[in-house]
């Protein structure tokens, strides 16, 4: 699996999917370019969200609001005091540690252990092991099992109280050590906040500092009643808006599963207050059936639901995908009640009520929002398209398997050779098709490494022109998945492609 992992991400470079950021003075942490591909693929699947919540819902209206807000807005949604981690250092080799996560790691190191256990005695007992038994009186499980609920519970408390010093006291009490260093020499537990700031204008003080947007929500909240009044939007109503979000992750890693800057594509949906569970459930199955849609395979998706609800929730759950390192978060669901919109008006000191007219009342909308990061929607697509394959003549190929709709270019088009004006009928076919079917053009090398390079991204049909071709008019259509090729008309390539690249 890992090394399957290094290949995908190998790839991406070697065919312009991702580049390292500013990779000629050795990139930047956590931060990523898009190349010609990457940037083909990721607007098909913006176009293919967007699509989705603009046009087949007629109560969802899109935005797209400044990065930059008023600095006040990240008081009132309470990332100013909220949006950290807990931190901490170790002093030998000098990294940098989540304290939350490193504790889960050392309960997962347990969990493992009792596993073990559980395995030895089922090896050892045979037909009559009884599990269920064996964990509530075999003296060593149970003694971990404690020491686990014992730690999750210490963890939680610390992580609600925000009590670093308690964070630090599991640390010690659990004996971890670094895994670099080997080493328990560690600073304390800081909080540390995950906003970027910077100054705006030309005076260089604090009242002049701004922050990056750590995520696009807020910037549909400011503008929910001047969407709802100037779209004359009846509740319930949606706002979906794709944009960029900056977090200074503490531990960045993963390729572009946790990015320091990022895409998100959000929808805010605002409800009548006390229907917002039914709503919460249905965007729940909406939104899986979305992902499913796609045919990565349905089982590669769960739903994940939340124990410890964040501040603003009171019901919260993730899609998750299985990523090359397991199953992990791609999209967020969360019943947000009417935490950002009252406290904006706290702070705002304006009214951003919704007037009802069928109950004739005045109200604070609540609001079920879904929130997928692009790039980890990216990632999941080219993991899972991402195949090493053997052919029957001992060959190998790699081929990206992108859902057709989705792939950077729809078709290629190869004339044979250059000669006996095979390039000049190749362009006209293309002309005929560049508008509606992203293209790319070759006639350079063998037909079969031409047809190699378009597995590797992703190409879901090569159309290629050869000496038939000006006889009768027909070219062969050659499929990315199966590797058969048909003949076909010229007239009809443009439709027979159009239909197969659609959803
Ligand atoms: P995580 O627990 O993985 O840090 P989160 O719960 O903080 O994520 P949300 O605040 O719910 O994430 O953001 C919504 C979505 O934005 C996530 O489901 C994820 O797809 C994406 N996202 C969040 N942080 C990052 C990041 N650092 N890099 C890339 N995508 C991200």
């Amino acid at each position: 699996e890992d090394n399957l992992f290094k290949n995908v991400i190998s790839h991406a470079k070697e065919y312009g999917f991702i580049f390292p950021s500013s990779e000629i003075y050795d990139g930047l942490s956590a931060v990523y370019d898009y190349g010609q591909n990457g940037a083909e693929l990721k607007n098909n699947i913006k176009e293919y969200w967007w699509k989705f919540m603009t046009l087949l819902h007629e109560n969802i209206v899109g935005i797209d609001a400044a990065i930059f807000m008023h600095p006040t807005t990240w008081k009132a949604s309470g990332h100013v005091d909220a949006f950290s981690d807990p931190m901490l250092d170790n002093k030998d080799s000098k990294k940098r540690y989540r304290a939350d996560v490193l504790i889960e790691d050392a309960i997962a190191k347990m969990e493992d252990k009792i596993a073990k256990e559980v395995e030895k005695a089922a090896k050892r007992f045979g037909d009559s092991f009884d599990k269920e038994k064996f964990l509530a009186t075999n003296a060593r499980t149970v003694e971990y099992q404690q020491k686990i609920d014992n730690t999750n519970e210490r963890l939680k408390t610390a992580m609600t109280n925000a009590d670093m010093a308690a964070m630090k006291q599991l640390i010690v009490d659990l004996d971890i050590a670094d895994p670099v260093s080997g080493t328990k020499n560690w600073t304390d537990v800081r909080q540390f906040n995950l906003m970027f700031s910077t100054e705006m204008g030309s005076v260089a003080d604090d009242a002049n500092k701004v922050y990056l947007r750590p995520e696009t929500a807020q910037g549909i909240f400011v503008n929910f009643l001047n969407v709802q009044k100037s779209g004359r939007m009846k509740i319930p109503f949606g706002i979906a808006q794709i944009g960029k979000a900056f977090r200074n992750e503490i531990v960045a890693r993963q390729f572009i599963f946790r990015m320091r800057e990022f895409e998100q594509m959000e929808m805010q949906f605002f409800v009548k207050p006390g229907e917002e569970m039914k709503w919460y459930e249905y965007w729940k199955e909406k939104r899986m059936r979305w992902h499913q849609t796609l045919g990565l395979g349905a089982e590669n998706y769960r739903f994940h639901d939340h124990l410890n609800l964040a501040h603003y929730a009171n019901a919260a759950c993730d899609i998750q995908f299985n990523f090359p390192m397991g199953f992990k978060e791609l999209e967020g669901i969360h019943s947000r009640t009417d935490f950002d919109l009252k406290s904006h008006e706290k702070f705002s000191g304006k009214k951003l009520q919704y007037f009802d007219a069928e109950d004739n009342q005045n109200y604070i909308p609540y609001v079920v929002e879904t929130s997928v990061g692009l790039d980890r929607m990216f990632l999941s697509i080219l993991a899972k398209s991402y195949q090493e394959e053997k052919l029957e003549d001992g060959s190998e190929r790699v081929v990206l398997r992108i859902p057709a709709p989705l792939a950077p270019h729809k078709v290629a088009i190869l004339p044979l050779m250059k000669k006996d004006g095979l390039s000049e009928k190749a362009m006209e076919i293309m002309d005929d098709l560049k508008f509606d079917l992203n293209c790319f053009y070759e006639e350079k090398d063998a037909i079969g490494r031409r047809y190699r390079r378009q597995d590797a991204i992703g190409t879901p049909y090569c159309i290629t022109i050869d000496h038939q071709t000006l006889e009768d008019n027909t070219v062969t259509i050659r499929d990315r998945d199966t590797m058969k090729q048909e003949r076909v008309k010229i007239e009809d390539v443009k439709g027979k492609l159009i239909s197969a690249c659609s959803i």
